[in-house]
C-alpha cells in the first residue's frame, strides 16, 4: 500500500492534499524531570512536522519502555499513558510518511535490542540509499529478527538494524561506524537505557539544535521546540555530528566533514515562523520574502490578504513594501488537517471551504492582492481564487513568496511527483491561467535565497532547481514504498530482480520519479 493513504486516518480533502511535511524529533536527559511530559510538549510544538503518528519512549537507566500509535500527539497520549512512562531519559517523534506506509508498524521511535540493552530511535529526513543499506542489512544480519521482520518498510527499521546488529561493539562506536554509511537527510535522536545521543546528516538538511535545562539537555528539530520546554538555546547539532549525553556529561564526535546544505524549504513553508535556523529567524525571513516579492511584482490593489496561515509573514511583508493595506479576507479553521472521520461526498465538494472561509463584507468590490508561500499542484489557489470571485472580489492577484517547485524532495518532503507539480508543465502565463487569477507573480530564487540571509551554496535549492546536493541512487533505488515493493534479490550480475524474476515493477507512486534526472531540464 502506498503511504498517505493510511487506513487509520483519512485526509479530509484527497483531492487536494498538499505536499506532507518532514518529521519531528524530540530528545531529552534530565533526571528529577517528567522527561515523558517534557517530550509530549515538546512534540506538541512539532506537530506541525508530522501529524500521522506520535511516540516517546523512555528509560530510567534500567529498561526502556516506549508508547507510540497513529495520530496526533494530543490524540495518542493522555496523562496515564505519560504517566506510565518513567525515567530520565526520552526520545519522542511525529511522523509524516516518506518512506513506509503510514501504518502504525512504521511509527516512531522504532526499538532494536543490542547485546548489551535497546536502542529506540526517531528519525526526522529521508535516505537515499536505503536500498543499498537493506542490501548491508541482509548481509551482515542474514538472521536480523528486529522492526523489519516485524512488518516495518521504514528507511528508519534499516537505520536501526544497522544500528542494533553488531552484538561485539557498543551503540556508540557501531554509530561512529553505520552514520558515515547513510546518505540523504538524516536527524537522529536516540538512546539506549543510559545514554541519549542526537545525530544529523553532513548536509544538516534538515534542522536540529541542542538546548540546556536547569537539570539537563534537550535536543529538537526546532528551536520552538526549546522554548515551550523552558530550554535554553546552545547551538546546533552541527552536519555531521554525533552527541552523545550522559551521566558524565555531553560527548561530541564528528563522524563526517560538514557540507553544508541546508533545506531552503524550511525557511519557505516547513519550519514554525518563531524557530531559528541557522542563526537566521523564520519569521523575519519570510515578511523579507514578501517585501521582495513586493519589490519584484507590483500590484495596482487595494487590499493584500493572506492565505492563513502560511501565507500570513510574506503577506505582512507584501504590504509593507508595497503601502497597499493588510487584511484579512479569509478565515481558517485551524483544526483542520487530519480527522479520523472518512468525510461525506457532499462535504468533500465543498472542497477548501472545509479549510478557508470568506470575509465577504471585506472582499466585495476590492482589488486583492493574495499571498500564498507556494504553489504545489495548485489545487490550494485554483480554489481560493473562484472563493474570491465568488465572493465578490473585483481582481485577484496571486503572489507566491517562493519561485515554482518543479522538482520532487527525496531528503524529506514528500513533494508529488514531477508529474503533478503544476510548474513543471506549466509556465507561470499557463499557470496563472490555470487558476483563474488575474495577474501571477512568483518570488525570484534570488530574492528567496537573500532573505533567508544564508550563502547560496549552503542552501539546498533542489525543489526550484533541480540541484540535487547529494547524489540520488537510479531511480529505481528510490521512492516512498521502496520496501513495500515486492522483494529484490541481488542477481551475479548485480541487476535488481524481484521474487518472481521480473524488474521491479513500476507502480503509481514509483513511476513518475522515473524522469527526475531528465537531462533536458538540469540547468
Ligand atoms: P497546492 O494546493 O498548490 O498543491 O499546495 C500549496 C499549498 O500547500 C500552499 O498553501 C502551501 O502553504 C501548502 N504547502 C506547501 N508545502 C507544504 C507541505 O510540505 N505540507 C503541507 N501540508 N502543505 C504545504
Ligand atoms: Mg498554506
Amino acid at each position: 500500500m502506498a503511504g498517505g493513504d493510511g487506513l487509520l486516518s483519512h485526509d479530509l480533502l484527497p483531492g487536494e492534499k498538499g505536499p506532507q511535511d518532514a518529521c519531528g524529533v524530540f530528545g531529552v536527559w534530565a533526571p528529577g524531570e517528567e522527561v515523558a511530559k517534557l517530550s509530549y510538549f515538546g512534540l506538541y510544538a512539532l506537530q506541525h512536522r508530522g501529524q500521522e503518528s506520535a511516540g516517546i519512549a523512555t528509560s530510567d537507566g534500567d529498561k526502556i519502555l516506549i508508547y507510540k500509535d497513529m495520530g496526533l500527539v494530543s490524540q495518542v497520549f493522555n496523562e496515564n499513558a505519560l504517566n506510565s512512562l518513567p525515567g530520565h531519559i526520552a526520545v519522542g517523534h511525529t511522523r509524516y510518511s516518506t518512506t513506509g506506509a503510514s501504518s502504525w508498524q512504521n511509527a516512531q521511535p522504532t526499538l532494536g535490542s543490542t547485546a548489551s540493552g535497546t536502542v529506540a530511535l526517531g528519525h526526522n529526513g529521508n535516505l537515499t540509499n536505503t536500498a543499498e543499506l537493506m542490501q548491508l542489512v541482509h548481509e551482515r544480519y542474514p538472521q536480523h529478527d528486529g522492526e523489519l521482520s516485524r512488518g516495518n518498510t521504514t528507511d528508519t527499521a534499516v537505520v536501526t538494524a544497522l544500528l542494533t546488529g553488531d552484538l561485539d561493539h557498543t551503540l556508540e562506536s557501531t554509530a561512529l561506524e553505520v552514520l558515515p554509511k547513510l546518505r540523504g537527510a538524516f536527524c537522529l535522536v536516540f538512546m539506549d537505557e543510559h545514554t541519549l545521543y542526537a545525530a544529523r546528516d553532513p548536509q544538516g538538511v534538515r534542522p536540529l539544535v541542542l538546548g540546556r535545562l536547569e537539570r539537563g539537555w534537550v535536543v529538537a528539530s526546532e528551536t520552538a521546540a526549546l522554548d515551550i520546554v523552558g530550554a535554553s538555546f546552545v547551538r546546533e547539532v552541527e552536519p555531521g555530528e554525533l552527541i552523545a549525553i550522559d551521566e558524565n556529561g555531553l560527548r561530541s564526535q564528528r563522524f563526517a566533514t560538514e557540507k553544508r546544505a541546508g533545506c531552503v524549504f524550511e525557511y519557505v513553508y516547513l519550519a514554525r515562523p518563531d524557530t531559528t535556523i541557522a542563526g537566521r529567524g523564520v519569521y523575519e525571513a519570510r515578511v523579507e520574502m514578501g517585501r521582495q516579492l513586493a519589490r519584484e511584482h507590483e500590484a495596482e490593489a487595494d487590499l493584500v490578504i493572506p492565505t492563513p496561515e502560511s501565507g500570513t509573514p510574506a503577506a505582512i511583508g507584501y504590504a509593507q513594501a508595497s503601502g497597499i493595506p493588510f487584511g484579512q479576507g479569509l478565515v481558517k479553521n485551524s483544526y483542520v488537517g487530519r480527522t479520523f472521520i472518512q468525510p461525506s461526498q457532499t462535504i468533500r465538494q465543498r472542497g477548501i471551504k472545509l479549510k478557508l472561509n470568506p470575509l465577504k463584507e471585506v472582499i466585495k468590490g476590492k482589488r486583492l492582492v493574495v499571498v500564498d508561500d507556494s504553489i504545489v499542484r495548485g489545487n490550494t489557489q485554483r480554489a481560493l481564487v473562484s472563493m474570491l470571485r465568488e465572493a465578490g472580489a473585483a481582481e485577484v492577484h496571486v503572489r507566491i513568496s517562493s519561485p515554482p517547485i518543479t522538482w520532487p524532495c527525496f531528503y524529506g518532503i514528500d513533494f508529488a511527483s514531477r508529474a503533478e507539480l503544476i510548474a513543471t508543465g506549466l509556465g507561470v502565463e499557463e499557470v496563472r491561467q490555470s487558476i483563474g487569477a488575474d495577474s501571477l507573480g512568483y518570488l525570484s530564487e534570488d530574492g528567496m535565497i537573500d532573505a533567508t540571509e544564508q550563502p547560496r551554496e549552503r542552501l539546498c535549492t533542489a525543489c526550484f532547481t533541480g540541484k540535487y546536493p547529494i547524489e540520488l541512487p537510479d531511480a529505481h533505488h528510490l521512492g516512498k514504498n521502496l520496501l513495500e515493493r515486492p522483494v529484490v534479490a541481488p542477481t551475479d550480475d548485480g541487476s535488481d530482480v524481484t521474487s518472481d524474476g521480473c524488474e521491479p515493477g513500476p507502480d503509481a507512486e514509483f513511476e513518475p520519479l522515473l524522469s527526475y534526472g531528465d537531462p533536458g531540464r538540469q540547468e
